[in-house]
C-alpha cells in the first residue's frame, strides 16, 4: 500500500497534495522518488512520508521498486535525464556505457538537450563526449548511437514514469502483491482472490485483510499485546462462552451464526463454516460460477464488516442491534456495491432481497 503512494507521486498528475509534498522535499526534487531519494531530507518529513521514502532502502521491495522495474517513457525528453535515468533500456546509460559517461561534458542534462534537427528536419544526436586520444574506443559510442537511432522525441508529449511489470505501466497493489509473493499466480495466498476485489470499498478490504492477519483489536489480540491484563474479562462480548478471537467473533459466535444462517437462507445455500477467516476467504464464492460468484463475493466481506461495526457500536455506544437488522443491512449494503459496479440496477432491489439468483 505504501508503494501505491510511491507510484502516485511518480505519476504526472498535478494535484494539490503532491505540490505540498514536493515543496516539503525541497526545490532540487523533481517528484520522482525512484531516482531521487538521496535529495530528500527525511528529517523534515512526517512519519508516513518517511516510511514511503524509506521503501527504497528496503530489500524486500526490490521486485517493485528495484532497478529495472521503473523507467521513463520519453515524450519530449524534457524531464528525463539522459545519462542518469532509466529510459532507453532497463538500466541508466551511465551504467551501460561507463566510459562514455566518464568523458561526457553534460552528465546532468535531459534527453532533449542532446537531440538536434538538421536543415532537412532529420533527427540526430550530439553527445558531447571528449575522449583522450590514447584511450579512444569507439565500440561503446557506436553501440549507443545504434540504440538512439530510432528514438524520436514528440514535442507535445510529456515524459512519464512507467512501471515495467504492468502492461499499461501503472502500478497496482494486486500486481505488487503478486510480485512480492513470487511473481507466480499459483503462490498468491489463497485468500487473496477475495481480498483484492474492486467493487468493495478499500476500507472494508483492508479491514478484512487485517482480520485475516489477526490484527484487529479483539480481546484475544488485546491480551497478547498486554493491553488487557490477566484477570480482565476477555470473553466474547456476545456469548460470554469463550475467548473473543477473530474467528470466533466473526464466524463462529452463536450471535454471528444467526446472521450467517440468514445469509445462507437468503442465497439458498448450505455451507459448513470453515475454521478460520483465511479458509473462509479462500472458499467463499468459489464453485458458484462466474456470474453468481461475482455477486456472492460481495456478501462475505460486507457481513464481516457489519458484524464488526455492530459489535463496536454495542460495546462502545451501548447501542445494540438485532441480528435480523444486520442481516437486512447486509442486503442493502451489498446491493449498493453491486449497483455501483453495474452488476445490477437500482430498481432491482426487491429481486436482490428475495432471490438474488434471479438477477443472473
Ligand atoms: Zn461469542
Amino acid at each position: 500500500m505504501l508503494a501505491k503512494w510511491w507510484a502516485r507521486l511518480n505519476e504526472n498528475k498535478n494535484v494539490l497534495w503532491k505540490s505540498i509534498v514536493l515543496n516539503s522535499f525541497g526545490p532540487s526534487f523533481r517528484g520522482k522518488l525512484m531516482f531521487e531519494t538521496a535529495n530528500v531530507n527525511i528529517q523534515n518529513l512526517s512519519p508516513l512520508w518517511n516510511d514511503i521514502v524509506s521503501l527504497k532502502d528496503d530489500n524486500c521491495m526490490e521486485p517493485i521498486l528495484g532497478n529495472g522495474t521503473w523507467k521513463w517513457k520519453v515524450g519530449n525528453g524534457s524531464k528525463t535525464l539522459f545519462w542518469l535515468d532509466s529510459w532507453l533500456c532497463s538500466m541508466p546509460l551511465y551504467l551501460k556505457y561507463p566510459s562514455l559517461f566518464r568523458f561526457s561534458h553534460y552528465q546532468n542534462e535531459t534527453v532533449c538537450f542532446f537531440q538536434f534537427h538538421d536543415s532537412t528536419y532529420n533527427n540526430g544526436w550530439f553527445i558531447y563526449v571528449d575522449f583522450p586520444l590514447q584511450s579512444f574506443d569507439s565500440s561503446e559510442f557506436d553501440l549507443m548511437m545504434d540504440e538512439l537511432r530510432n528514438v524520436v522525441l514528440i514535442e507535445d508529449k510529456d515524459d512519464v514514469m512507467f512501471w515495467v511489470p504492468a502492461l499499461d505501466g501503472c502500478y497496482s497493489v494486486s500486481d505488487g502483491v503478486r510480485l512480492l509473493v513470487n511473481d507466480n499466480a499459483d503462490s498468491i495466498p489463497e485468500w487473496a482472490n477475495l481480498i483484492w476485489y474492486n467493487p468493495i470499498p478499500s476500507k472494508v478490504l483492508i479491514f478484512h485483510w487485517l482480520s485475516i492477519q489477526g490484527c484487529i483489536p479483539v480481546k484475544k489480540v488485546l491480551l497478547q499485546r498486554d493491553i488487557l491484563q490477566d484477570g480482565q474479562n476477555a470473553s466474547c462480548f456476545w456469548c460470554f462462552n469463550t475467548l473473543e478471537s477473530v474467528n470466533h467473533l466473526l464466524l463462529h459466535c452463536p450471535w454471528a451464526t444467526l446472521i450467517w444462517a440468514e445469509v445462507f437462507r437468503w442465497w439458498n445455500i448450505t455451507w459448513v463454516m470453515p475454521s478460520s477467516l483465511a479458509s473462509f476467504s479462500y472458499s467463499w464464492g468459489s464453485g458458484m460460477g462466474i456470474k453468481a460468484g461475482k455477486l456472492c463475493r460481495l456478501i462475505g466481506p460486507v457481513t464481516i464488516w457489519l458484524i464488526w461495526l455492530a459489535r463496536n457500536n454495542a460495546l462502545f455506544n451501548n447501542d445494540f442491534t438485532c441480528w435480523s437488522v444486520i442481516a437486512k443491512q447486509i442486503k442493502i449494503k451489498s446491493f449498493e456495491w453491486a449497483t455501483n459496479a453495474r452488476f445490477c440496477y437500482s430498481h432491482q432491489f426487491y429481486i436482490w432481497e428475495s432471490n438474488p439468483w434471479a438477477l443472473l
